[in-house]
């Protein structure tokens, strides 16, 4: 994610580190490459160049302020601007009504189905009773899509696949919604591959009839300054409340993220990094703008940490791992955790200084499917008691696993490293309550 528009910005920046001062030369050569760095990425040369003359103004107004480093104060300061740019504070979205009406608009591709399951995943797990409505009359594959990700969110879905009358269906989804004491309905429209007269009365219409309590547009982020386009023509029809980017985890070059804000004025509420249901942030720009300077996010990655873990499980590992216990078993369960907790680079970069070290790195989820293969080709006693597994055993493993006896090797090694550490972790924490003891 922004990995380009990271590395350019960082270049401009490292101009001014290692300089004494900031001076007007100085300046208004990072400012530039600044600039540059933001139109490579998408961004409307506008928005750019207001953004980076704020930026220069700012770090000349400031440069008597010569105590911190020039470097660390320009970066401060296009921090600040890049996080008014993207919008300043998270926005939440309205829940309110009697079910509270949720209209999901975009075109066909943008990821809107996807979204809504997405949605309903998130407020279930918030505790919230959800109905998702298909209001696609014109592709029947799309009310199936929605079927298929209810199923698997566990979100009932209310669709009506010989009906051609979306205003109908939505209509009677809420009714439906009232009798079956639904607090959120989540209606996901039909959209077209182009902006199209038909659909946007079709929206517009359901909107009216509607009244829904928020209305958000998704759009493709790959799809550069055609997002900004897109995203102007449905607001002046639908003149909606926040917008869903989406396929963040692809090489978007990120511009849409930075100029939606200034050009629509609507701000961007979620963000969509891949086609798995927990796949879904809510949008910070802070946070996001000390992403992509290179800064981390470390809040959004102990957030997702918390969403991902069973706390119950957490609890059971953590007083095995006390008394020694650690087995492959609690090995395997904790590494599915991780793998909840979506795309490991993504997760790693998340941690400052990190994005740059692995932006060229070869690593994903399926990295982990070697040890998976290992653990899983064990017998539950060898899980449970590793050193059961002798020459003969590991053999055996590699075979079963389709790995190499030194893949299974150093897995064991690595194993057995993790369980000393937490025995002198542990043996630390005894001695440490002996010496509170002995005050
Ligand atoms: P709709 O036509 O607007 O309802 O779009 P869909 O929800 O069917 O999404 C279109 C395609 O994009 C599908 O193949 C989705 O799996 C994929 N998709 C949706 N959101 C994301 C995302 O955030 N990342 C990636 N990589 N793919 C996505």
């Amino acid at each position: 994610m922004f990995e380009n528009l990271q590395d350019k910005l960082n270049k401009a920046i490292k101009t001014l580190k290692g300089q004494g001062r900031i001076t007007d030369i100085n300046v208004a050569a990072t400012v530039k490459e600044v600039r540059r760095a933001l139109t490579d990425a998408d961004v409307n040369y506008k928005v750019a160049k207001e953004i980076t003359d704020r930026i220069k103004e700012k770090a000349l107004d400031r440069k008597v302020l010569i105590a911190v480093e020039p470097g660390q104060l320009f970066v401060k300061i296009v921090q600040e601007e890049l996080t008014d740019l993207m919008g300043g504070q998270a926005q939440s979205i309205n829940t309110k009504g009697e079910p509270a009406i949720i209209l999901i608009a975009g075109l066909q591709g943008s990821g809107k189905t996807t979204f809504s399951g997405k949605l309903a995943n998130l407020l279930k797990r918030q505790g919230r009773n959800v109905l998702l409505v298909a209001c696609d009359i014109y592709r029947p594959a799309a009310i199936d899509q929605l079927k298929v990700l209810g199923e698997q969110v566990g979100v009932e879905v209310y669709a009506e696949p010989e009906n051609k009358n979306a205003v109908e269906i939505a209509q009677n989804a809420i009714e439906h919604a009232k009798k079956t004491n639904k607090r959120i309905v989540i209606v996901d429209t039909a959209g077209r591959l182009a902006i199209d007269e038909q659909m946007m009365q079709e929206i517009e219409d359901v909107k009216r009839a509607l009244q829904p309590a928020e209305t958000l547009f998704v759009v493709d982020s790959m799809t550069g300054q055609d997002a900004v386009n897109t995203a102007k023509t449905f607001n002046e029809r639908l003149n909606f409340d926040g917008v869903v980017l989406t396929k963040l985890d692809g090489d978007s070059r990120g511009g849409a993220a930075l100029s939606i804000k200034t050009v629509v004025n609507k701000p961007i509420k979620f963000i969509s990094t891949g086609e798995k249901m927990e796949a879904l942030d809510v949008f910070y720009p802070d946070r996001m703008a000390s992403r992509i300077l290179g800064m981390g996010d470390v809040i959004s990655l102990v957030e997702k940490a918390q969403q991902a873990f069973d706390e119950d499980e957490a609890k059971r590992i953590n007083a095995k791992m006390r008394q020694n216990q650690f087995d492959f078993n609690d090995f395997l369960s904790q590494l599915q955790q991780i793998k909840k907790m979506g795309n490991v680079k993504d997760l790693l970069g998340m941690i400052p200084g990190m994005g740059k070290m692995v932006k060229d790195l070869d690593i994903d989820n399926d990295s982990f499917k070697p040890i998976e293969a290992i653990i899983q080709s064990m017998t539950p006693k060898e899980r449970e008691k590793p050193e059961l597994i002798d020459a003969n055993r590991k053999k055996r493993i590699a075979l079963g696993s389709g790995t190499s006896l030194t893949q299974v090797n150093n897995l064991m090694k690595q194993f057995e490293d993790m369980r000393k550490m937490m025995k002198q972790m542990n043996r630390m924490q005894a001695s440490g309550k002996l010496s509170k003891m002995m005050k």
